[in-house]
Formats: C-alpha cells, structure tokens, sequence
C-alpha cells in the first residue's frame, strides 16, 4: 500500500531583531515560510507551493504578519495582534455560534477566556460587535482554520485548541460532540492525534482553573 498526503512544512527565511507587540520591548524574531509538499510514506518529496508565512517571537511565540518588522508601538493598532489571538477569539465566536443560538452565559465565558488567553482585554461591548462581524460573513470552522494554520505556529495551535476546549468545559463537562468538534479543529491545523491528545490530557488534569474563579 502506498501512503501519500500533502503536508505543511516550514522553514527559517530571516531572523533578527524587532519590537514584539506582545512583548512590549525587543525580542529576536524568526520569519518562517510555510510550503505545501507532497508526501510519500510521509516524508515532504515534492513543493507545491508557499502557503503562507509568519514572523515568531522568540520570546513569547507569538506569530505576526510579516508587517510587524515595520511596527511602531507610538502608533497602537490592533493589526499586530497576534495571530493566534485573532485565530482564538475567531474561533471560539464560531463555536458559539455552532448550535445557532448565543446566550449570555456563553458570552460571558468567552470574554472570560479571551481576556484570561490573550494579551489584549476585549469588553463586553467589543465582543458583541465582533460577533456580529463573523456572523456576518460566517464560514464553517474547519475551512476558516485551514486559512489561518500555514500563519500559526504549534503555541499557537495548542492556545486555540485549548480556548475552544475552555468553552466546551464551561458548563461543566465535555460531550462528545465538542471532542468531535475539537478533534476536526485540530485535524484542520494539520496537528498530530497524539499531541491534541497531550493538550486535551493537560486541561483534564489542570480543570479546576476552568470552574468558576
Ligand atoms: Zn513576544
């Protein structure tokens, strides 16, 4: 039998200095670029392409748009939040809106994981405007990751897998249609099973620090 796929594989075009927006100071950076391959036995043989790229802090791994080498802290803008925090926030709005229907709890719980998560506090009021935004121009969520995977780092999967689990948890338990939902979440990024098995392990035994707190 012959196994064959296509797989993302990154490599290290450029690496220095630059002022991390997450960091709030200098960092060393490495710019990565992410091509296609076509696998054998999976093992990357032939390029198809390059599907995307990044630049990584290499302090808090935090992944950017290739622009933030040109990012100036005098002048805040939201462009340079990372990307997994765009991708976290992004995504947890499309679970909630999975089963049709937000209630407040929910709203509440999300703004709780976004500003527990992330670097940037997001208000009430923020993040319903936000979600008004991604309903307005939904897309399922195993296509939306696909997008944003070749500009995420494994940090940054780990981060996203775990924020979607956090919101899975808030009621008080995981149903298996959620771990259905996750296990696609993270097959979308191209993660192994094994190491959304380790996240999902670490949560499980980390869960207090879900409950109410
Ligand atoms: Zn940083």
């Amino acid at each position: 039998m012959i196994i064959f796929g296509t797989r993302g594989v990154k490599s290290t075009i450029k690496e220095g200095n630059f002022i991390c927006p997450q960091c709030a100071t200098t960092r060393p950076y490495k710019h990565k670029k992410v091509t296609r391959f076509f696998t054998l036995y999976f093992i990357p043989v032939i390029p198809l392409g390059r599907i995307g790229d990044y630049v990584e802090c290499q302090s808090c791994k935090g992944t950017f748009v290739e622009r933030v080498l040109d990012y100036n802290p005098n002048q805040q803008n939201n462009e340079f939040q990372s990307v997994y925090e765009q991708a976290m926030r992004h995504s947890m709005v499309l679970i909630m809106l999975a089963d049709g229907e937000i209630d407040e709890s929910e709203m509440e719980m999300v703004q709780k994981i976004i500003n527990k998560f992330g670097h940037n506090d997001m208000s009430m009021e923020e993040l319903e405007a936000y979600v008004e935004e991604v309903q307005a121009n939904s897309e399922p969520i195993d296509t939306y990751l696909k997008e944003v995977a070749p500009s995420l780092n494994e940090h940054g999967k780990e981060m996203i897998i775990k924020c979607a689990l956090a919101v899975a948890a808030a009621d008080g338990h995981v149903d298996p249609s959620e771990l259905q939902l996750i296990s696609e979440m993270a097959k979308a990024m191209e993660m192994s099973t094994s190491h959304l098995k380790g996240i999902i392990n670490e949560i499980v035994e980390q869960k207090p620090s879900f409950s109410n707190n």
